[in-house]
This record gives C-alpha cells, structure tokens and sequence, in this order.
C-alpha cells in the first residue's frame, strides 16, 4: 500500500525537527516529555501563526508557506511523540526542566 505522505515531506520533516532542535535544544522542543502541554501548545501556535502570516497578501510567500506547515506538523508530531502512548513502551528520557519558569509564555508557573 502506497503510504499517504511521501518520502519527500517525511524528510523535510525530520529535517525540521533536527533544525528545531539544533536551535533550540531538544529539551527546548515538543519532544521533552517534561514539558507542560501549554507550553507545547504556545510553540505549535507560533508556527502556525507563522503558516497565517505566509499567506497573507502582503507578506505571503510559497515558499515559507510550506516551511512553516512543515515546521507546524514537525511540532505537533513531536508533541504526540512526547506522550504516553497505551501499549508503545517506554519513551526516550529526557533531563526536566530546569526552571520552573516556562521559557515560551514568561510567567511563572503555579
Ligand atoms: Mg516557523
């Protein structure tokens, strides 16, 4: 059976993953299981705000628009990675956090 997504778009994927991670750090991304899910929420927002902004008429532009869905769906496929999935065993372990306070929205937590 032909698989939905091609090759092509799985490594431009993975791609945006290794990007994200080399500037971030990988504790930095969706995929640190520590992180709270808000957070993990304001990173997908900002790219997908950044998939609106792409296609607005005066900054517009194909080439970004399809950077940043990919770099959408890179962070929300490496959210879901991040969580418990029934059946699929352990996940890579990472290091917590080390602040307490979130690196994306600013405020402390609770
Ligand atoms: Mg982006």
């Amino acid at each position: 059976m032909k698989l939905p997504i091609d090759d092509l778009t799985i490594s431009a994927l993975q791609a945006a993953m290794l990007a994200a991670i080399a500037k971030h750090g990988e504790n930095r991304t969706p995929l640190n299981p520590h992180m709270l899910n808000p957070d993990k929420l304001v990173i997908l927002a900002e790219e997908f705000g950044e998939v609106a902004r792409a296609c607005t008429y005066d900054e517009g532009d194909h080439d970004a628009l399809i950077k940043e869905l990919v770099q959408t769906a890179a962070m929300a496929l490496a959210w879901a990675q991040s969580l418990d999935w029934p059946g699929r065993g352990a996940m890579v372990p990472m290091v917590p956090m080390e602040s307490r306070e979130s690196p994306y929205t600013r405020m402390p937590r609770s």
